[in-house]
């Protein structure tokens, strides 16, 4: 029982929280339940404390505040080898945008603090709030304030995003039920794919990965898109029962619902959207797509669920919008276990990591 001995030194494994994988370390979120039980209490204008993607609180009659912030650290979260310092600050406000987004509300402003070491140049600072604000521009969401330190051991750059929701109508991971059908947006699995494509040493593609394909998924990895316009429509509309977006990758992100709303899902494996450009990456790899869909994380994109007499208006609007969303499955009781159906039928129990790790029968 690691939280048991107060003095026991705590070590977050910093390499399950690298950019390279998926999955962040359990032992983060049992340090961030350890705070939520000992720190988080609860009170009467907090709608949501620790335990979303952001917190909402009812700072006026007519309007909740939805709150949210991220710390980068150099080396763990960003990699300056395979990213410019634009890069970096645009994915970082992306992030946060997409926690605004997972919530259903609208981002409103932002306060950046920053710990650089001392040989840092101006020109590097400036790259990369040339990033964060060509992020937040589409949604003319203004700075306006933050923090500066030096720092001994590389940058560290903290981004908070205030937005707002009309009150009752944000998403939280909480409230998908039983019967529920699990939507996805876009594509998932690119940012990964991505990644790998900046870390092999190889800067050329072989068939069947074209050089559009592979610019394609690097983008996806280094310029992402919060779905802030989605997010506002689900929540404006009444559509969904429940949000997340998905930065972890689906299936730890998936598991976030089912804990918060106490149910268990169903994901058809089939069902997964992939990009041509994600085929073909896999094709080239020679690795199982869906492997990269369920565990590769920093996609961005929003994972909801929308009550069965919802779905054909939820369907029909999304498309007449223009939005591509795509049902991967269903929400099934607790009891049933958090599952995949492959594309023979079979179900299997969802891994917590990697769909290589497929083990047992429910
Ligand atoms: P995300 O991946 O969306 O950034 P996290 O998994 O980091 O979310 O956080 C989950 C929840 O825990 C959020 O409500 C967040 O505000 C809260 N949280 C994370 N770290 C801390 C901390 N050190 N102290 C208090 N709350 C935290
Ligand atoms: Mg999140």
């Amino acid at each position: 029982m690691p939280w048991s001995e107060p003095h026991r030194p705590f070590r977050l494994d910093s390499m399950a929280l690298t950019a390279g994988k998926a999955s962040r370390s359990l032992r983060e979120f049992d340090l961030i339940g350890r705070i939520s039980r000992r720190y988080g209490r609860p009170g009467a204008s907090i709608i949501q404390g620790i335990g979303d993607d952001a917190a909402v609180v009812a700072s006026q009659p007519d309007q909740w505040l939805i709150l949210t912030t991220d710390l980068l650290a150099e080396d763990v979260h960003f990699d300056r080898r395979t990213a410019t310092w634009t890069d970096i600050g645009f994915r970082a406000a992306i992030a946060n945008l997409s926690d605004i987004a997972a919530m259903g509300g609208t981002p409103l402003y932002l306060l950046t603090a920053l710990a650089i070491p001392q040989r840092t140049l101006g020109r590097e600072v400036d790259l990369c709030y040339r990033g964060m604000m060509a992020a937040c521009r589409p949604y003319k969401v203004r700075l306006i304030g933050g923090d500066t330190s030096a720092s001994s051991s590389g940058w560290f750059l903290s981004i908070t995003l205030i937005g707002s929701v009309s009150p009752q109508r944000a998403l939280f991971r909480h409230g998908a039920r039983v019967g529920d059908g699990i939507y996805v947006t876009g594509t998932l699995g690119d940012s990964l794919a991505g990644l790998t494509l900046l870390q092999s040493a190889s800067r050329t593609s072989h068939k069947p990965l074209s050089a559009g394909q592979r610019q394609m998924l690097i983008n996806r990895h280094l310029r992402p898109t919060a779905r802030v316009s989605v997010g506002r429509w689900l929540s404006q509309e009444r559509l969904a029962t429940s949000a997340i977006d998905l930065s972890d990758g689906l299936s730890g992100d998936l598991r976030h619902i089912c804990k918060e709303s106490h149910v268990g899902a169903e994901v058809d494996i089939a069902a997964l959207p992939l990009s041509p450009a994600c085929r073909a990456f896999s094709d080239e790899k020679k690795t199982d797509p869906s492997a990269l869909t369920l565990t590769g994380g920093r996609d961005y994109e929003l994972l909801f669920t929308t009550p069965r007499r919802l779905q054909p208006k939820m369907e029909h609007m999304g498309r007449k919008r223009g939005f591509r969303i795509t049902r991967i499955g269903t929400i099934i009781a607790a009891s049933q276990g958090i599952l995949a159906r492959l594309p023979d039928g079979r179900r299997h129990l969802l891994p917590a990591t990697s769909y290589e790790h497929f083990r047992g029968t429910p």
